[in-house]
């Protein structure tokens, strides 16, 4: 599935429309927080400039009504700070398609950058009204689509703008470009032993993710509170531990689908309440006394996956094997990030809590690739195609 990039294209005095992922996290008064999803769109960014482009970036940010501008939901904030971080002035426009952003557009020349105010202040964007979709389109010679973490929607920036733009040039930006690499052309075609760890609290949220590794790997790693269900379907005791008896039967396909393949925790770190200060002991999977609960993998299944991971040639990590956040509880996950950050195996660490983890612990550059996206990286880890890039040109 390799995609043109914006690196394929010539920009020098063409207009690129991008459609970045700016979606920050803020504090009560609008301050970013965590500029790292800007700072990630920026060779994309500086790469367009650098050629003499004119670059028009436009993203969501939080979930507006859309019906019109709300204030919290401004991207202008974005615009600042992607000022300071490429030390030049950035245009804002504030609306997306109307007439600020119709004359910021035509006043771009090579090397500006502009950005358009929240695409989802308008109902074309989630509706995928004709008008707005062409009118975005027409701001543009070249569509690049540099923001991994909305992929898996099919919104008017991702998909009706791209196809409103005909023949002209539609790539991918190199972040985009990197995630598809990995987590899309490295698993398809795996050095082996391919090893994926599982954790996180719900069996129900990772359902797909598991059937589509079952399908791939050579084992499946499940820890975290849903290896509670898998043993609750084995007949284990979880005393009061997170659990989803609903998703039993499911549990007992999913051992049954991957036999040999499956590999369930064998020892369990429990405590007598959800707390760091709680009594604490390690038993085996599946004999949780009454009055406990499983809060991290016991140190036996620690080292057993370490080991698996140590002779393997590809890892796919998603989500904590136990309640990291809480201390001794995030022994287990460390355990396992280290012997990842250890192993000379192509590592690839899905978003959300596990690209946290690994972060934390300082382990982000000895790993191949850290996941950007969270329910984007999910969704590609169960093996769905994404609209948002099938329509965008091949290399
Ligand atoms: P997820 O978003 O599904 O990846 O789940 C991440 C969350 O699962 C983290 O906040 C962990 O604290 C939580 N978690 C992991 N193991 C357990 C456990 N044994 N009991 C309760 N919560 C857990």
């Amino acid at each position: 599935m390799a995609k043109k990039s914006i690196a394929d294209v010539d920009c020098h005095g063409k207009t690129v429309l991008m459609r970045v992922d700016f979606n920050v996290p803020q504090d009560d008064t609008g301050a970013i927080t965590d500029d790292r999803r800007i700072r990630m769109a920026l060779p994309s960014i500086q790469s367009v400039i650098d050629r003499g482009g004119k670059l028009i970036l436009m993203s969501h940010l939080g979930r507006p009504k859309g019906k019109g501008p709300e204030p919290e939901f401004t991207l202008h904030p974005t615009a600042v700070r992607l000022a300071e971080l490429l030390g030049k002035p950035v245009a804002f426009a504030s609306d997306t398609v109307g007439p600020d952003a119709q004359s910021k557009v035509a006043a771009l020349a090579q090397g500006d950058v502009l950005v358009l105010e929240n695409v989802r202040f308008n109902p074309g964007e989630k509706e995928g009204e004709a008008s707005y979709a062409k009118t975005l389109a027409s701001f543009a010679d070249i569509y690049c689509n540099d923001a991994f973490g909305t992929c898996h929607r099919e919104e008017a920036s991702m998909v009706a703008v791209p196809l409103a733009m005909g023949n002209q040039p539609k790539v991918v930006g190199f972040l985009v470009a990197k995630e598809i690499q990995y987590l899309s052309d490295t698993i398809s075609k795996p050095g082996r032993p391919f090893v994926a760890i599982l954790g996180g609290a719900k069996v129900s949220d990772k359902i797909n993710v598991i059937k589509n590794l079952l399908g791939i790997c050579d084992y499946v790693l499940i820890g975290g509170a849903m290896a509670y269900t898998f043993s609750l379907a084995q007949g284990g005791k979880t005393g009061k531990s997170l659990v989803e008896p609903d998703k039993v039967p499911l549990a007992k396909e999913l051992i049954a689908a991957g036999s040999g393949k499956l590999i369930l925790p064998s020892d369990t770190h429990c405590g007598d309440a959800f707390s760091s200060s709680c009594n604490k002991q390690v038993v085996a999977a599946g004999n949780i006394p009454d009055g406990w609960e499983g809060l991290d993998i016991g140190p036996e299944t620690a080292k057993r996956y370490a080991d698996i991971v140590k002779s393997s040639k590809t890892v796919v990590w998603n989500g904590p094997m136990g309640v990291f956040e809480m201390p001794p509880f995030d022994e287990g996950t460390k355990a396992v990030a280290k012997a990842i950050a250890d192993s000379d195996a192509v590592s690839i660490i899905g978003g959300g809590d596990s690209a946290a983890a690994i972060e934390q612990l300082g382990f982000a550059d000895a790993v191949t690739h850290v996941s950007t996206g969270g329910g984007a990286s999910l969704s590609m880890l169960e093996g769905e195609k994404f609209r948002a890039v099938e329509i965008l040109d091949e290399a």
